[in-house]
C-alpha cells in the first residue's frame, strides 16, 4: 500500500492524525545534557536536598526526551512561562515525550521527594508550570491531536494548545468549548474548566471531556471517564492538576463552522457609558447561539475603546436581529461583526497576549451586569491614564457564560460555578520590570473595588493558593475534591496548582 492509498484507509477508517507527533522530533533531538556531579534541590515541602549524580543518570538513560539541567541552553528556554514577571530556576526539567516519561519522572519525583510543578502550555499567570528548585516536568513535547469525524471525538496529547485542537477539528467543520486565546495549553485550561466562545451552546471544556489517561502520584497510568475511575473522572473536569499528570485527553465535537458569525464591535471608551446598560439586556435575553464578550480597554498610550466580541453558532439571521437594538441604539465606530472562519475568530485574540510581556492579573465571577458596577469600572479605569509608563496597556475582559454551561448541576463536575453569567478579569501587561509595583499596585486598588461585586472566582486565574482561596475558587465541592486528593495523591506531591489538600 502506497503512502497515498495508507492515508486514504486511514481516513476511510474515520481517524485522521493530525499534528506529526512532537514526540518523535524530541527523540531524535534528545539532548545529551552532560551530568558532572549531584545537584541541591528542594523537597515537596520546600526543604533542601541532593540528588546524586547516579540517580540523576539513571533518570537520563532510561527516558526518551531529553534531561535538563542548569548551565544547558535549552534549559533556559524550557524553564520560561507565558507571563515575563515567572523567573524561576528549576534544579531538573524532564522534556516528557509521553506518558513513560512522565511516569519515570513522577516515580523519580517521588523517590527523591522533590517538589514537582507540571508544565502544559506554561500560562498559569502567577507561573504555576514552573518551581525553583525542584523537579519541572514539561509535557510541551507531547504535542499532537487525531479527530474522529463520525464519532466526533478528538484525542489531544497533555501538552497540546487550543490551537492545535480547533485546527485540526476545524478540518471537518468540528469543534469543542476552548479559550479565546489560541496560544493557551489546553491541559490546564481543561482541568479548571475552559471558559470559551462556544461555552453557551455546547458548557464548559471540561464539560466535553469524554476521558483522560492520567499518571497518579504513585505512577499508575489510569483512564478516567464515566466507566472507569468515574471519581477521578468528577475530579479531572474542575479540580485542576490535583490528582495527577494528564497525558491525554479524549473531547466530544460538534459541528461548528468553518464560518460562523462573528467579530468584534467597537465603540470608544466615552460610547462605553451609553452602552454597557444595554449590554446587560442583550446578554439576559440572548439565546445560547450567541455569546456577547465585553473587553474594555482603559486610556494609556492610546484612547481607550470598548468592544463587544460577538459570537454566533447557527443561522446569522439570528445574530443579525438579537444585535439589531444595540446596533441602533450607539453607532459603533467599527463593526465588523459578520459571517467568518471560526479559526479567524478563535485566533483574533492572540497576537495582543504575546509571551513574555510583564503580566498582572484578578478576576471575579459575576452574576450579572450591575450598572453601578459598571460605571465604577469606567471611572477606575480612567486613572490607568496617568501611569508615566508609555508600555502599559490594562483592559478588563468580561466573558459571557450561562447556556449550556449553567445546565450542568453544581456537583455534577468539580467545576463549581454553575451559577455565574460572567467571568471578569482585570489585567495589565506592561515591558519595563521598574513598573513592577506600581502597576501592581494599581491594578489592586481597582480590583478592591470590583471585588465587592463578585460571586466567587474561577481557579484558573488564581494567583495565591493559599487553602482558603482554594476552598473559595471551588466552594461546596471542596470537600470531595478532598476526600479524592486523598486517594489519589495522599502527600500532596501535585501541590502547584489551585491546591486542594489531602484529608489527614
Ligand atoms: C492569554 C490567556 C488567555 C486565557 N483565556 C482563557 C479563556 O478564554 N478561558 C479560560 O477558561 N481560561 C483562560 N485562561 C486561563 C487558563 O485557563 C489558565 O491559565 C490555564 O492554567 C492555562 O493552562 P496551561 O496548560 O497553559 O497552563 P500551565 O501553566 O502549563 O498549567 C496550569 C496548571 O495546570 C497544571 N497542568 C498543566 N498541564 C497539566 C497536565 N497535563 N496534567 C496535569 N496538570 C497540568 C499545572 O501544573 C498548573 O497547576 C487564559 C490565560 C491566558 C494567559
Amino acid at each position: 500500500m502506497d503512502r497515498r492509498e495508507f492515508n486514504r484507509a486511514l481516513l476511510a477508517a474515520g481517524w485522521a492524525t493530525a499534528l506529526a507527533p512532537a514526540s518523535t522530533l524530541a527523540a531524535t533531538a534528545k539532548s545529551l545534557t552532560k551530568i558532572t556531579g549531584d545537584i541541591e534541590a528542594v523537597t515537596r515541602t520546600g526543604g533542601d536536598t541532593t540528588v546524586p549524580k547516579a540517580a540523576l543518570k539513571e533518570l537520563q538513560k532510561s527516558l526518551r526526551g531529553p534531561l535538563l539541567l542548569p548551565g544547558n541552553a535549552e534549559y533556559e528556554s524550557s524553564r520560561r512561562v507565558w507571563n515575563g514577571m515567572i523567573d524561576k530556576r528549576p534544579g531538573l526539567i524532564v522534556r516528557c515525550t509521553g506518558a513513560a516519561d512522565v511516569t519515570r519522572a513522577v516515580d523519580f519525583a517521588r523517590e527523591h521527594d522533590l517538589l514537582v510543578a507540571v508544565r502544559g502550555g506554561g500560562h498559569s499567570i502567577s507561573g504555576k508550570a514552573v518551581c525553583d528548585g525542584g523537579i519541572m516536568i514539561d509535557l510541551s513535547p507531547i504535542r499532537w491531536c487525531t479527530v474522529d469525524p463520525e464519532t466526533r471525538t478528538a484525542r489531544l496529547g497533555g501538552g497540546s494548545l487550543l490551537g492545535d485542537l480547533d485546527h485540526e477539528s476545524q478540518r471537518f467543520g468540528l469543534a469543542t468549548p476552548v479559550g479565546t486565546v489560541s496560544h493557551t495549553g489546553a491541559a490546564g485550561l481543561t482541568l479548571g474548566g475552559g471558559h470559551g466562545r462556544i461555552s453557551r451552546s455546547f458548557g464548559l471544556t471540561c464539560d466535553n471531556v469524554r476521558s483522560v489517561d492520567i499518571v497518579t502520584a504513585d505512577g499508575r497510568f489510569l483512564r478516567a471517564s464515566a466507566d472507569e475511575n468515574p471519581d477521578l473522572y468528577w475530579g479531572v473536569r474542575g479540580g485542576g492538576g490535583n490528582f495527577g499528570v494528564v497525558t491525554a485527553f479524549e473531547y466530544q465535537l460538534h459541528p461548528v463552522g468553518p464560518e460562523i458569525y462573528g467579530g468584534p464591535i467597537l465603540y470608544s471608551f466615552d460610547q462605553a457609558r451609553q452602552v454597557l446598560p444595554l449590554i446587560e439586556e442583550l446578554t439576559a435575553t440572548a439565546p445560547r447561539s450567541l455569546a456577547a464578550d465585553l473587553f474594555i480597554m482603559a486610556p494609556g498610550k492610546r484612547p481607550g475603546n470598548f468592544m463587544v466580541s460577538v459570537c454566533h453558532v447557527g443561522d446569522p439571521a439570528e445574530a443579525e436581529r438579537v444585535l439589531a437594538p444595540l446596533r441602533k441604539a450607539v453607532k459603533p465606530r467599527v463593526d465588523q461583526a459578520r459571517l467568518m472562519p471560526y479559526s479567524a475568530l478563535q485566533t483574533s485574540a492572540d497576537a495582543g497576549t504575546k509571551a513574555g510581556r510583564l503580566y498582572y492579573n484578578k478576576s471575579g465571577l459575576l452574576g450579572r451586569l450591575d450598572t453601578d458596577f459598571l460605571t465604577m469600572l469606567l471611572d477606575q479605569l480612567e486613572t490607568a491614564a496617568a501611569s508615566p509608563d508609555q508600555s502599559a496597556a490594562s483592559n478588563v475582559v468580561i466573558q459571557h457564560l450561562g447556556g449550556a454551561v449553567a445546565d450542568v448541576p453544581t456537583d455534577g463536575t468539580a467545576y463549581v460555578h454553575r451559577d455565574a453569567r460572567f467571568d471578569s478579569v482585570l489585567m495589565t501587561a506592561w515591558e519595563d520590570p521598574a513598573y513592577n509595583d506600581e502597576h501592581k499596585a494599581w491594578l489592586k486598588g481597582v480590583f478592591d473595588e470590583m471585588e465587592p461585586y463578585t460571586i466567587g472566582f474561577y481557579s484558573n486565574h488564581m494567583v495565591d493558593t493559599d487553602k482558603d482561596k482554594a476552598k473559595r475558587a471551588f466552594r461546596s465541592n471542596y470537600e470531595r475534591l478532598a476526600v479524592l486528593k486523598s486517594q489519589y495523591d495522599p502527600t500532596n506531591l501535585f501541590r502547584l496548582n489551585a491546591n486542594v489538600k489531602p484529608v489527614a
